[in-house]
């Protein structure tokens, strides 16, 4: 994903075209109802698709904006502050970049603008009911019957699976004791006969991941990224995408809601409490390292084509920061702060404790909060290797 050499426009100009963009057509309101919030977002993404304002890292040639780093990070400081929805499913900052980097021309001509427009729904299946931190032991089969695969298993904790159009998933095609040698990267439409999701309820009473099984579904083998068997690397390079996704956006969305917080304090008195503003310039800190992470992020991309270890510094810094600020938030707002989004008295619509319960989960996926540790232990500190998992 590297940029073109023309001369970019100036950051002042693209600032200035993106933020007017987004006052005159952004997405309006945010509704209440979920299934008018699902069309809500998919039209804002298709929008800012047909306005030339999509994909920020992508190739032009798939509909995407190829910006050089300043203009990624100003892309990504506008969007938060004008408040706009973020894509749907998991596609774009997980499968897309591995399609980009293995897929065959045709794949990428097939697949990757309907998903940056929104218009066919991503979702990822890796992780397994005995599969998750160890995915090596994944059990879900594919066999080869002619020109497609059979599938046969069941995926869980599958993230927005009810919404989805395609499943990118891993499938066990070697032997059951191959490990990491016998995985295949498969893309499965989530239509097909034989495929059934059934949706998981959260701590926030919400359903964004399901359970996912499969019952002889059939896959065209021209379905398969990679090679047969050779899904490994596809899957590392995924999961440092997905590590790595949204760290700017999230750290210039953290920056506008940390002010809103600090306004917030302000106005109910807590702010005139010694231990308040220390916690406050604590967290202060934080969100401007979370800056400085997303930077060099989309720094790493755009140089080696891999977000590589340190997004897993991006993403353990901004999963305990957002736990952390919420868990405070709830704290020092006192028992009004308790009040879920369903109560009139809730403060601001109950969203700090909606913040405090979703960000619970927050160390847990895209890799528990100990398997980033491992990570950086292992590929940035270059500490011994775990023994329990795979090197290659
Ligand atoms: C909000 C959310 C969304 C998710 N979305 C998706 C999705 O869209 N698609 C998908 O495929 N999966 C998704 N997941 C699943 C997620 O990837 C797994 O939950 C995660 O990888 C952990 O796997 P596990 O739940 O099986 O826990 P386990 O792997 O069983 O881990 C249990 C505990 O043991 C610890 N542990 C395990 N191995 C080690 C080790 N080697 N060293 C140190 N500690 C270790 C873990 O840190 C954890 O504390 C999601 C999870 C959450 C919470």
């Amino acid at each position: 994903m590297t940029s073109e050499s023309r001369p970019p426009e100036s950051l002042d100009a693209f600032r200035s075209r993106l933020r007017d963009f987004l006052a005159a057509g952004g997405p309006g309101p945010r509704p209440r109802d979920p299934e008018e919030r699902f069309r809500w977002t998919r039209a804002w993404q298709a929008a800012l698709f047909d306005h030339g304002f999509a994909g920020p890292g992508w190739p032009r040639a798939y509909g995407g904006m190829d910006l050089p780093f300043s203009h990624q990070v100003v892309y990504q400081e506008e969007l938060a502050r004008a408040r706009v929805p973020g894509p749907v499913g998991t596609g774009l900052g997980i499968a897309a970049p591995t399609i980009i980097k293995f897929g065959t021309d045709e794949q990428k001509r097939r697949w990757l603008a309907p998903m940056l427009r929104g218009d066919t729904v991503w979702a990822q299946g890796y992780s397994e009911p005995e599969a998750g931190s160890d995915l090596p032991s994944l059990r879900t089969t594919a066999r080869r019957e002619g020109d497609e695969y059979v599938v046969n298993g069941q995926k869980v904790w599958t993230s927005h699976a009810g919404r989805a159009d395609v499943f990118f998933t891993l499938v066990r095609t070697g032997t059951r004791a191959s490990r990491q040698r016998g995985i295949t990267y498969l893309v499965v439409d989530a239509h097909a006969p034989g495929v059934e999701v059934r949706p998981l309820r959260d701590m926030t009473g919400g359903h964004v991941f399901a359970e996912v099984f499969f019952d002889e579904v059939r896959v065209p083998v021209a379905d398969r990224v990679g090679a047969e068997n050779e899904g490994w690397p596809l899957v590392r390079t995924s999961l440092g995408h997905e590590r790595a996704a949204g760290a700017m956006n999230q750290a210039a969305t953290y920056r506008r809601v940390l002010t809103e917080l600090e306004r917030l304090l302000r106005e109910t008195g807590a702010l005139d409490d010694e231990v308040v503003r220390d916690r406050i310039a604590d967290f202060e800190i934080r969100v401007r390292i979370m800056g400085y992470n997303g930077r060099r992020t989309i720094s790493d991309i755009l140089r080696h084509g891999e977000p590589g270890p340190s997004s897993s510094v991006a993403r353990l810094h901004i999963t305990t920061f957002e736990q952390d600020l919420h868990e405070f938030a709830v704290d020092t707002l006192g028992p009004a702060g308790l009040l879920g989004t369903g109560s009139a008295d809730a403060i601001q619509r109950g969203r700090w404790l909606h913040g405090f319960l979703r960000t619970r989960a927050s160390t847990i996926g895209a890799g528990t909060a100990e398997i980033q540790l491992n990570t950086l232990a292992e590929q940035v500190l270059g500490l011994p290797r775990d023994p329990a998992m795979p090197s290659a």
